[in-house]
């Protein structure tokens, strides 16, 4: 069998800010031949494919801190969490038609090979978007960084940058629902607005107003921050640690206002971490995997029961992949930033 596919892929390696002139769109014919002893199992039709940030530090050119992800090779496909159906299978458990999830591509289809996570998708009366990224890589990165890495205090006040990204926006809830104290930070008022009105956050505020964000913080948090939950990085870590309490806690789940730029490095008063007792523990979504079922379980019924919301941001077509996620790094997703590549 074979089938056209039109896939996403660098031009050349990214070592700055990229910019649509470094992505092409590329055709290739895949061919499939099933059988004992072949190891390409799965043809996927893509429908909704995740959009993330940390795919920038897979195409620069010195691509050596990843060790959980390979370096994106131009001209290649490039790998990224999504839903799709099985267009044929040669492994029993999947049969034209499924739906799956698991790791496809930014590209029309994928040939998911033996040892790629892929397993059938029950909706579970969900819409698929809310399964790329609130209960897919975004959620489980929040629910194990606020849970296991912050290990959060009922009563405890709680800081979020980029808080009404995906995952920024799932912490905030799994902080509110838990009893904390939250206040977030975003990069426009109409994501201030839907945390406070929205998703419950105590308060929000817009950092790009904020000409000292020591002081911003110190305003926001009175009684100083137990928790930052950092997803930036840069000038907002130094901020927060300046702000923190003793025994203070600092989950460094991304750190994005770097990735774009390699000369700049955050740099924490380490004299306040000393003094304070501060933990800073930066942290994997891969090291919780082991959460996911309690993960899952809890979410899906924050969702169902209308507890908790799943912001989401789609762009459709193939050709919107690059613009989609160059404006991650510009701030122009609201909640979970995903493509739709083909129908449901
Ligand atoms: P996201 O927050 O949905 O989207 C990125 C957001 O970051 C933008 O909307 C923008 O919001 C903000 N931003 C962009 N450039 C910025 C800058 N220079 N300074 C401050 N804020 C900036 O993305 P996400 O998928 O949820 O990822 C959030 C962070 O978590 C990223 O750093 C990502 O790499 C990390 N992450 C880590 C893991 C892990 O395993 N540790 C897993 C998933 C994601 P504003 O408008 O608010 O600026």
């Amino acid at each position: 069998m074979e089938v056209e596919n039109r896939f996403i892929t660098i031009k050349a390696s990214i070592d700055g800010f990229p910019q649509l002139s470094d992505f092409e769109v590329k055709t290739e014919t895949l061919s499939l031949s099933f059988g004992v002893g072949n190891k390409q199992v799965v043809l996927v039709k893509n429908i909704y494919v995740s959009i993330d940030p940390y795919q920038l530090n897979r195409m620069k050119s010195s691509q050596t801190v990843l060790s959980f992800a390979s370096a994106i090779i131009p001209g290649e496909a490039i790998d990224t969490y999504g839903v799709g159906r099985v267009v044929e299978s040669d492994k029993p458990d999947f049969q034209k038609g499924d739906l799956v999830v698991g790791l496809l591509s930014w590209g029309e289809y994928t040939i998911v090979n033996e040892g790629t996570i892929l397993n059938k998708l029950d909706p579970m009366g969900l819409p698929l978007p809310h399964h790329v990224g609130t209960l897919g890589i975004s959620g489980l990165t929040a629910y194990g960084g606020f849970f296991e890495v912050c290990k959060p205090k009922k009563g405890e006040t709680v800081f979020v940058s980029a808080a009404s990204g995906s995952v920024g926006c799932l912490v905030g809830q799994y902080a509110k629902l838990f009893g904390c104290y939250v206040v977030g930070c975003a990069g426009s008022q109409k994501k201030v607005d839907l945390l406070k009105e929205e998703l419950g956050f105590d308060d929000a505020f817009n950092y790009k107003e904020e000409t000292d964000l020591k002081s911003a913080l110190k305003r926001y948090f009175p009684g100083g921050i137990d928790i930052y939950f950092d997803n930036v990085g840069g000038g907002m870590l130094e901020a927060a640690v300046a702000n923190m309490n003793t025994f203070g806690r600092v989950a460094i789940c991304g750190v994005i206002s770097e990735y774009t730029d390699n000369g700049k490095r955050a740099a924490p008063n380490m004299l306040d971490v000393l003094y304070k007792s501060i933990t800073i523990q930066g942290f994997l979504v891969k090291d919780y995997i082991k959460l996911h079922k309690d993960f899952f379980s809890t979410t899906m019924e924050h969702l169902q029961t209308g507890k908790m919301k799943a912001p989401t941001d789609i762009s459709c077509g193939l050709e919107s992949v690059p613009s989609a996620f160059i404006g991650l790094f510009l701030g122009d997703n609201v909640g979970k930033k995903i493509v739709q590549i083909a129908d449901e």
